[in-house]
Formats: C-alpha cells, sequence, structure tokens
C-alpha cells in the first residue's frame, strides 16, 4: 500500500493566505499579544515564529519579555494591562512558565474573548457544549489538515492518544463535534494496541518518540503524530526511520545534535497507514497558523463583525 504523506506546509500556507486577505479588508489591524517569561529555548523560537508571522499577515503584535524570576503577582498586572488594552485582540503566554508561577491562575485571568490558546476555561466549556468558542490550536490545526485533505471524519473510529487539557481533550472534543465516534487513550489504558488498530483515524499525542508502533495502526488508517520529540542517539534512529530517510537524519544528528521524530514510529507507519503526517513538516506548522486565524476571529468577535 502507498502512503499518503499529508504534509502540513501547502495547508497552513492556505489559511494564512485567507488570514491576510480577511485582515487586509479590515479597517483596523488585529493585534496579538505575546508574553514570554524566562530564558526557555525552544519558547523563544515559538515566540519568535509567532510574532514574525503576525507582522507578515499584516496584523500588529506586541512581545512582552519577562525575567524568568518575575512574579505571578506582576505577570496578572501585564495580562490585566493587555485586556483592557484596545490595540490588543490576542493574548498568549508562553507556556512553560517558570515554576514559581501559578498556570492555571494566569491562563485564567486572560479576557475570554483574547484567549486566542483556547485554554481558558469558559472556552473549554464552550467547545465541549458545541458552542462556537476559540479552540486550542494545535487541535484545530489537525482538523484542519484532515478537511483540507479530504478526509471524511464524520462515522469514523478516531482515536485519540493522549488526554492534556493542550491537545488530547479538546482534540476529542473537535473530533466529536465533526461527528467522529471518538475513543481516548491514556497511561492507564489497557492493551492499547487492541484499542488504537481499531481507529480509522489515530491522533497521537503523548511525548514519546516512535511509541506507536505497526502493531498499533489499522492497515490503512489517517495516523495524525502531533508529537515533537528529540532523538540524539544513532541506533535509536535507525529504529525509526527508514533507508532513505537515514543520511538526512544523521546529518542533523551531526549538525545540531538530535533530529525531530513524533510520537508515532514513522518507518513502521509507513508500512501501514493510509495516511501520515510527517514530523517535521506536519501538524507542528499549523499550530502557528491556527493561531492567526483564532486572532482574527477574536479581533472579529469582539468588535462585533
Ligand atoms: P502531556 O505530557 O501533557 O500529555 C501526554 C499524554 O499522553 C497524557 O495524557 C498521558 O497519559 C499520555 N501518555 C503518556 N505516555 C503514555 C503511554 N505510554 N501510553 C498511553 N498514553 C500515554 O503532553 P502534550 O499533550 O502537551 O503533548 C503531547 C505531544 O505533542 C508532545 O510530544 C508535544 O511536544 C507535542 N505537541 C506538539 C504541538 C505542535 O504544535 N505540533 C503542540 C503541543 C504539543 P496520562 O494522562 O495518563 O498521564
Amino acid at each position: 500500500m502507498t502512503v499518503r504523506l499529508l504534509s502540513g506546509k501547502p495547508i497552513a500556507d492556505e489559511i494564512k493566505a485567507e488570514v491576510s486577505a480577511e485582515v487586509a479588508k479590515l479597517e483596523f489591524r488585529p493585534g496579538l499579544a505575546v508574553v514570554r517569561v524566562g530564558e526557555d529555548p525552544a519558547s523563544s523560537v515559538y515566540v519568535g515564529s509567532k510574532v514574525k508571522t503576525t507582522e507578515e499577515l499584516g496584523m500588529y503584535s506586541e512581545h512582552i519579555h519577562l525575567p524568568a524570576e518575575t512574579s505571578g503577582e506582576e505577570i496578572l498586572a501585564v495580562v490585566k494591562r493587555l485586556n483592557e488594552a484596545d490595540e490588543i485582540d490576542g493574548i498568549l503566554v508562553q507556556l512553560p512558565l517558570p515554576g514559581h508561577v501559578n498556570e492555571r491562575e494566569i491562563l485564567e485571568a486572560i479576557d475570554p474573548a483574547k484567549d486566542v490558546d483556547g485554554f481558558h476555561p469558559m472556552n473549554v466549556g464552550r467547545l465541549s457544549q458545541g458552542q462556537d468558542a476559540l479552540v486550542p490550536c494545535t487541535p484545530a490545526g489537525v482538523i484542519e489538515i484532515l478537511k483540507r485533505s479530504g478526509i471524511e471524519i464524520a462515522g469514523k473510529n478516531a482515536v485519540v492518544l493522549g488526554r492534556s487539557n493542550i491537545v488530547g481533550k479538546p482534540m476529542a472534543m473537535l473530533l466529536l463535534q465533526e461527528n467522529a465516534t471518538v475513543t481516548i487513550c491514556h497511561s492507564r489504558t489497557r492493551d492499547l494496541a487492541s484499542v488504537t488498530s481499531q481507529a480509522e483515524i489515530l491522533v497521537a499525542a503523548i511525548g514519546r518518540a516512535g511509541f506507536v508502533r505497526g502493531e498499533h495502526i489499522a492497515e490503512g488508517a489517517t495516523v495524525i503524530d502531533v508529537g515533537i520529540n528529540n532523538v540524539s542517539d544513532t541506533s535509536q534512529a535507525a529504529e525509526l526511520f527508514s533507508e532513505d530517510d537515514m543520511p538526512k537524519r544523521l546529518a542533523a544528528i551531526e549538525k545540531r545534535g538530535f533530529t525531530l521524530v513524533g510520537d508515532v514510529n514513522p518507518k513502521e507507519a509507513m508500512g501501514r497507514a493510509g495516511a501520515f503526517t510527517p514530523v517535521p513538516g506536519g501538524v507542528g506548522l499549523l499550530t502557528v497558523a491556527m493561531l492567526m486565524k483564532n486572532t482574527l476571529k477574536a479581533a472579529k468577535l469582539r468588535r462585533g463583525i
């Protein structure tokens, strides 16, 4: 069976082009504020890409970078200011926050109308009730990949591997909203392969390099790999990547010290899945595009458009 690779780039580009075209027609510039606390290198890369894309699409962006020792009260004061700032339509607090800060308290302080990450309980509740809501970007991006690739969701058996508030749970809710029959698996699920191998759509979001093997995948299933993990060991790489892919992977390990892999073993998925999102180059690219879409949506909703 030849597997269909579901590349994220053309879909992310399409969504960004749609946002940019809509922004150009507005009489105001939607604004996104990104708050980063501390020096986490991955957060720095993510925030940089969010700020750059916001500006490329013609929107206003504000990047607030606070030192790692900033107190919870000081972060709350920044959030309060952004809640009240008329030029700001979306507020994103980049996670993880330093250990001394109560993440939940900060996320709940964001005005739900500006909560472009969709993590506020008000938006989580709206999503679970099937009401219009600001929805977390990564699972929303997965739905876009499925729909824009012409993969039918309604009536399908969908299994979500992982139950985090950021990916797994909202993913399950969105698939349910699209009329899939949804099962959620987690670390306490018994005989995982017997459940996942029933999936016509399998979404993996557990944070374990190449955990999903051939035995977990039904022949011809659509496999969406949300995971982003580093692999630095060359013998582990040989277990994960095909012979064709290996030279590129080894070169990356040599150059940067690691290569990226998802939660699915790509070599084994290629032999069983009908369609598969690559890592890198799959779901990850949709996350920023969906953030842009959410910022535009928040701006329009807040201004009654
Ligand atoms: P979390 O660590 O918050 O959650 C992981 C989930 O996986 C938990 O529900 C956990 O179960 C479950 N799990 C862990 N190990 C197993 C196992 N052996 N068998 C079954 N279930 C297991 O991770 P996130 O949801 O935040 O992220 C998941 C992955 O997605 C990560 O690789 C992350 O980097 C990536 N990610 C990618 C994004 C993107 O833009 N593409 C954005 C966000 C995340 P339990 O609840 O029982 O502990």
